[in-house]
């Protein structure tokens, strides 16, 4: 018997990956993120397999749930949206279940972060600016440890994906201001890769306004950085003059 914690995508049961399609297929228990877990994920499911929502439930209940099927020797989906482990509440869940001794595997999965990259049709480091890609939030009702708040993010000027802060847009852009500058382009892709995907592109100091207007509060995630400003740059790996361990650069 064993818990999977499966990541189940961003939303297109096609980005639902071929393992985590194999165990929702014969899954009887599946606990799932409703509020961000496409329900169409879920059609891979048998008709018979029980189906909790989690947005209904403390931590304890799903607690209660694992115990339950260890006695009754099945296996449990636990279903996250994106990829279970970004603000995936798996660790809580985890530690749990070494002191119940029940064994448990993690499914990764396609994270929103990615499918609104695809959505966007960019790369996210280039070549001559940002090499690196922050995945973070702002702080709401879950604090933020002091040397992660935005304004020493910012200072970096990596590519920066937000998550669980549509709400707070407008004084994040403000503070990212200070070091990306205002014209530093933004995009914010509501419910990347599902029917009704919305993009909404700016800069910092247009996209708070035209986030309001086009009426998006929730399941959006915001990136800012150069990577989305047309560029000429180049990689080395590709270019005919770079030497590498596979192949042999052409004199300039
Ligand atoms: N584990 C998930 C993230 C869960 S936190 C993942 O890897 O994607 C929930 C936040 O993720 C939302 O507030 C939003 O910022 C982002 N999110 C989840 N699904 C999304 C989607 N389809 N499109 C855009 N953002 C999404």
């Amino acid at each position: 018997m064993k818990i999977y914690f499966v990541g189940a995508g961003p939303g297109d049961p096609e980005l639902t990956t071929v393992k985590a399609k194999g165990l929702l297929e014969k899954a009887q228990l599946c606990i799932y993120a409703g509020s961000l877990v496409n329900p169409r994920v879920l059609d891979y499911l048998p008709e018979a397999c029980r189906r909790v929502d989690s947005a209904g439930i403390t931590l304890d209940e799903t607690i209660a749930l694992f115990k339950e099927a260890k006695q009754a020797g099945i296996d449990v989906i636990r279903l996250h949206s994106g990829d279970p482990s970004i603000y995936g509440a798996i660790g809580e869940q985890i530690r749990a279940l070494a002191e119940l001794e029940i064994d448990f595997e993690i499914v990764p999965g396609v994270s929103s972060f990615q499918a609104s990259a695809a959505a966007l049709g960019v790369e996210l480091t280039v070549s001559d600016g940002s090499q690196t890609i922050i995945l973070t939030r702002t702080k709401g009702r879950t604090p933020m440890p002091e040397e992660q708040d935005l304004k020493h993010l910012a200072q970096t000027k990596s590519t920066l994906c937000l998550f669980l802060s549509i709400h707070k847009l407008k004084e994040s852009a403000t503070i990212l201001a200070t070091h990306y500058g205002e014209d530093c382009p933004v995009a914010v892709v509501y419910r990347a890769s599902w029917p009704d995907q919305q993009i909404i592109r700016g800069t910092l100091l247009s996209i708070a306004q035209a986030v309001k207007d086009a009426g998006i509060t929730r399941t959006a995630m915001i990136i800012v950085g150069d990577s989305l400003r047309d560029t000429t740059a180049v990689s080395k790996l590709y270019a005919a003059t770079f030497t590498h361990g596979y192949r042999k650069g052409k004199p300039a």
